[in-house]
């Protein structure tokens, strides 16, 4: 189906006045020094990110507005208020002291989207402890070797996941000093060696100091998705608490009569920047669903729930496309007023799909684990160029880079001002929640700037409005007869299909023109696959992107590998294909 290049906003979807209404002059104007001022402080002038997500409000006028809200199929919500999400999380920083964990300690978390997981984060938070929640599906393995990374002293989990993951493991987790168990739907915390956390939290204090801690100080370490290789360890400090409210303002446009959902698990730093902290900053109520994926499900509390600001990622909403439009048409949803998307590409066909099913289109934006926050973004006062990512968010600034011939470390670079030309996407250094390191690599760190500019391993190109469109990352584009082709565009094409779910897309080596395209793609419901379908997707192809594009072969899967993020994972499409070894699948769905 031809679409028209822009979706123009309307006075539906502006209903709300945004926050960024003048983005030129916004961007003129604005001064992280002048973003800080927004937030309160410390007494002392220090920056402490549960400070100022939770006890800000809990001390003013917000007190008694609800933060956080868990659902579940069983059992009624639960519902925590900003007052009570302080002494909540006053108590935990209690339990550290009492236990002699202090600033600068490492705290690993393992549950489920559990109420202890929100109180465990913003507790360490307060306590100046460094915070890691991992995703509760990883295996034994994964958990242990990202403990031991980063020299974890404290584990916070269930009794369930504990008998499961880590008792025959804790042996081998030699820097882990306390286990605190939260039980799970009744079950008992009683296993040697570990600590029921519901009994300290009751023993604790419910009044607490923020530990004086500063913009510099170490906040979050956030492993990467894995989707390129062996996930790495990003320390985040809490400075960027600066970027989370201004980007929760820019980008998501929070207003504090929100109801918010990011469906991101915390265990992925989508989850913990916009899962957790954004919202909080802006005092909204946030929705938590405890709940695995499921369209009905996400469709009814989209509903019911009353959600303005919705925060989910492509696979999602390719989940959702897949389920079909009937499922959507059950459903109304009126005060939904603002869509976003991140962690992948999204196609064309996906923000067209929200205008039509949803009544708004989506916004795409883009960053990654080691910018912290939001950068680059569409945003409620733009007009949306679908595939376009967006443009750089106030106090951003970006370009698009070339690499120079050179010798050694660090790197040198040239930026092209030209538009619409490709080549590595990067940001200016210094932005407030850029991150500090990789853990115990800090040559690979070093590798990431040059003349003073982050590189962020993303191939993509700007247009003369500014908008900047992705292209693939560096590691996956495909050099076929001369021509770089970024799987994105062969991707988007696929997915205009009506058939195609979802395509992942790969170079496969090629004796005559290096690598050929090949593309793997699972159906939509209802569709079946037979050769006449599979040539008809082939033909489309070919007919969009033109025959040194598009796939010369195609492959069905039921459904593609992603990471526990979402992310389809392209390099083990080609490790399959080419029958090489895996490598590092700690991060693949299901894979657990
Ligand atoms: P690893 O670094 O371990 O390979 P990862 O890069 O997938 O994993 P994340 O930090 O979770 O880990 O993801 C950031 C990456 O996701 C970006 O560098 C980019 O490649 C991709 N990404 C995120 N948002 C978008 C987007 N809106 N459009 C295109 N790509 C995106
Ligand atoms: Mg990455």
């Amino acid at each position: 189906m031809e679409r028209a290049p822009l979706i123009r906003k309307t006075a539906h979807d502006l209903r709300v006045p945004p926050h960024l209404a003048d983005y030129a002059a916004e961007c003129r104007t604005f001064s992280w020094d002048a973003a800080r001022q927004a937030l309160q402080g410390l007494p002392g002038g220090g920056l402490n990110i549960a400070f100022e997500a939770v006890d800000r409000h809990a001390a003013g006028a917000l007190r008694e507005h609800i933060a956080l809200r868990f659902v579940s199929r069983s059992g009624p919500a639960l519902e925590l208020s900003y007052a009570e999400l302080a002494r909540q999380t006053n108590r935990f920083a209690n339990v550290l002291q009492t236990l002699g964990v202090g600033r600068g300690d490492r705290l690993f978390v393992l549950a489920g989207r559990l109420p202890e997981l929100y109180v465990a984060v913003l507790g360490a938070l307060k306590n100046g402890t460094v915070v890691t929640p991992m995703f509760s599906a990883f295996g034994p393995e994964p958990i242990a070797t990202r403990i031991n990374i980063g020299a974890g002293q404290v584990l916070v989990t269930t009794d369930v996941l504990y008998r499961k993951k880590i008792k025959a493991m804790r042996e081998q987790m030699p820097t882990l000093r306390h286990v605190l168990l939260v039980a799970e739907d009744g079950g008992s915390t009683d296993d040697p060696g570990t600590l029921d956390l519901g009994a300290l939290l009751r023993a604790a204090s419910d009044a607490f100091s923020t530990v004086e801690t500063q913009a510099d100080d170490p906040a979050l370490l956030h492993f990467t998705s894995g989707t390129t290789g062996t996930p790495k360890g990003a320390i985040h400090v809490h400075g960027a608490v600066v970027t989370h409210h201004a980007t929760g303002r820019y980008a998501l446009d929070l207003h504090a009569d929100d109801r918010f959902w990011c469906t991101a698990d915390p265990g992925w730093v989508t989850g913990t920047s916009y899962g957790i902290i954004a919202p909080l900053l802006h005092g909204v109520t946030s929705l938590i669903d405890r709940e695995e994926f499921d369209a009905e499900r996400w469709y009814r509390l989209l509903e019911t729930e009353r959600i303005s600001v919705w925060y989910t990622a492509p696979t999602a909403i390719r989940m959702l496309m897949k389920a079909g439009p009937e499922l959507a048409r059950q459903h109304r949803f009126p005060e939904l007023r603002f869509v976003a998307s991140v962690g992948e590409p999204l196609n064309p066909e996906a923000v067209w799909w929200g205008k039509e099913v949803l009544g708004l289109p989506i916004h795409d934006n883009w960053w990654q684990t080691e910018t912290g926050g939001i950068m680059i973004a569409n945003t409620p006062a733009f007009d949306i160029k679908p595939g376009s990512m967006g443009r750089p968010l106030p106090g951003i600034e970006a370009c698009i880079v070339e690499h120079l011939e050179a010798e050694g470390e660090p790197p040198r670079v040239r930026v092209l001002e030209q538009p619409d030309v490709e080549g590595e996407l990067a940001l200016k250094a210094g932005w407030p929640s850029m991150f500090r390191g990789y853990l115990n690599n800090e040559a690979r760190y070093r590798k990431c700037f040059a003349d003073g500019w982050y590189l962020t391993g993303d191939l993509a190109r700007v247009d003369a409005d500014g908008y900047y469109w992705f292209v693939g990352r560096a590691d996956d584009v495909i050099k076929s007869a001369g021509h770089l082709i970024g799987p994105f565009e062969v991707e988007s094409a696929l997915m205009e299909h009506p058939a195609v779910a979802e395509a992942g897309v790969i170079g496969k080596p090629d004796p005559v023109v290096g690598e050929v395209v090949k593309a793997f793609v699972s159906l939509k419901d209802g569709f079946t696959l037979d050769e006449a379908l599979r040539l008809d997707i082939l033909g489309h192809a070919r007919k969009r992107l033109g025959a040194a594009v598009a796939p010369k072969e195609i492959a069905f899967l039921p459904v593609l590998p992603r990471t526990r993020s979402g992310k389809i994972m392209r390099r083990l499409l080609k490790a399959r294909e080419l029958g090489l070894p895996e490598g590092d699948t700690s991060t693949l769905e299901g894979g657990a």
